[in-house]
């Protein structure tokens, strides 16, 4: 493949004979292995594991000339000029200190895709937040789709950036979702455009600290040329904002549930409308769709798509293809999926909920709920969750390791609520919990799988939990 020297937004960076380490072999550790080694670089790839999955992994890259160094991810080795790290190494690892002291930059897959992109390349429109990243990156990509421009949804949603970059397909506009780990290894991203949907504690004992994570959030506004897109409920969002240095002339635009002021988008008697993108924003506004048009229309999907739509709008994409991109867009599995209406009752899986400002979302999107609940915990409290939510509760059923968390919260903040307890974890648990909220709800209730947790006690993972679910309700139909 061509010659050592790359074109990126930043300084050119020249890859022949520097000697490259990648941190972690794996989904992304083996392709830019391979891409960084097609570029004249002197790869090591270092690896903590040393089993068989990784030795066959290792042969693979060892054929084609890359040292790989197996069960000692944490010695810098000799003459590291640039670390590639797979995202999810933690930034306290002694490798990275050993970095840190050598004076040796670290750029994750983020970094790695962005410095090898073409002159030419696609701008990117990024989206982060603690939740709902995944379904506002779809929905941009279905209203980028629907203006007739070529795009993606790419990045952390499962497709490889570096793919996207390096691959044939040539495209107008990319839409990126990126997590907070991605964005801490990727100094000199500059997106378009970017948003911050929300934020709330998470993955803190990756980040070390509320203030670490939101600083790594916050990076997907530096550099940015049109629009900083913030959550005018959340005002860490709009302070990420503030606090950015972007390009002269980028706008903070805002998103709200509410009557939108000039420069936002909002909502104005169930129409989605732009006072940011129109002329005479003081006076005017735009009408872009009908709350009906978003799907499902709970008010946390709402704002993704008024985020979706301010970046697309941000990009210059008419008012007609917010609307028709909309309409097409369906939510992913286990998102507030509806699986089906028994004597009345709705059946609701939303085992992505995987902590508890997800399921606070989807608790408020329903008026009277049977909620199943529990799992692990990560570390969360629940008290918050459950003041704000008791109202909606007519029963709780919990599930899973860490439910006594969840137990003593209800019995802090909804005392009068009737809660099942259920103590096994085997597979057979999710049709008892199931078979429990339909005894416990009465017609016009919804029962709602809404863990707040993850599954890994019970199940692989949170589609496996949702499957879980759905059979178990087949099952109460049959
Ligand atoms: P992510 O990619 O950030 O994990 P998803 O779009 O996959 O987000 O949604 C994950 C879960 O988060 C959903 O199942 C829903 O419960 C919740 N959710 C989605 N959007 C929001 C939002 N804007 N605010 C709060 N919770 C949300």
């Amino acid at each position: 493949m061509g010659s050592g020297k790359v074109t990126t937004g930043s300084a050119p960076f020249d890859f022949q004979g520097k000697h490259v380490t990648v941190a972690g072999l794996g989904v992304s550790g083996i392709p830019a292995a391979k891409a960084l080694h097609a570029r004249g670089a002197i790869v090591t790839v270092v690896n903590d594991g040393d089993d068989a999955r990784s030795r066959e992994q290792a042969a693979g890259l060892e054929a084609l000339g890359i040292t790989v160094r197996l069960g000692d991810g944490a010695t810098l080795p000799k003459g590291t000029e640039l670390i590639v790290t797979t995202p999810g190494w933690q930034p306290g690892k002694p490798l990275f200190q050993a970095a840190a002291e050598a004076g040796v930059p670290v750029w994750g897959d983020v970094e790695l895709a962005w410095r090898l992109r073409g002159p030419d390349a696609a701008p990117w429109l990024a989206v982060t937040g603690t939740n709902g990243k995944t379904t506002t990156v779809r929905m941009l990509a279905a209203i980028l789709e629907a203006a007739g421009l070529r795009t993606a949804a790419v990045g952390n949603i499962g497709v490889s950036l570096l793919d996207v970059v390096l691959g044939e397909e040539t495209y107008d506009v990319l839409a990126v979702e990126l997590s907070s780990y991605q964005l801490h290894w990727a100094p000199s991203l500059r997106a378009h455009s970017a948003a911050v949907l929300n934020l709330a504690p998470d993955h803190l004992d990756w980040h070390g600290s509320m203030a670490a994570y939101a600083a790594d959030k916050g990076r997907i506004y530096a550099g940015n040329q049109v629009a900083c897109v913030y959550n005018v409920a959340d005002k860490a969002t709009e302070d990420l904002v503030r606090e950015a240095d972007v390009e002269e002339g980028c706008r903070a635009i805002g998103f709200t549930l509410g009557t939108p002021g000039p420069s936002q988008l909002g909502v104005v008697d169930g129409i989605l409308v732009d006072r940011a993108f129109v002329e005479n924003r003081q006076k005017n506004a735009q009408e872009l769709a009908e709350v009906s048009d978003v799907r499902p229309p709970a008010p946390h999907n709402i704002a993704n798509a008024l985020a979706a739509a301010a970046l697309a709008r941000a990009f210059g994409v008419p008012a007609q293809a917010v609307r028709d991109g909309l309409r097409s867009f369906r939510p992913d599995a286990h998102r507030i999926e509806h699986v089906a209406d028994l004597d009345g009752v709705a059946y609701v899986d939303d085992s992505k909920a995987t902590n508890t400002h997800a399921a606070q979302a989807s608790l408020a999107a329903y008026e009277s709920i049977v909620w199943i609940a529990g799992g692990l915990a990560k570390g969360a409290t629940f008290d918050e969750l459950v003041a704000a939510s008791a109202k909606h509760l007519r029963a709780v059923v919990l599930i899973g390791a860490d439910r006594a968390l969840i137990r003593e919260a209800l019995a802090r903040h909804a005392p009068e609520v009737p809660v099942v307890d259920l103590d096994r974890t085997d597979t057979g648990a999710m049709l008892q919990a199931v078979t429990e909220a339909k005894r416990l709800a009465v017609a016009g209730d919804t029962v709602l799988l809404a863990p707040a947790c993850a599954s890994m006690d019970m199940f692989t993972n949170y589609n496996q939990r949702g499957d879980a679910f759905a059979t178990a309700v087949g099952e109460l139909r049959a």
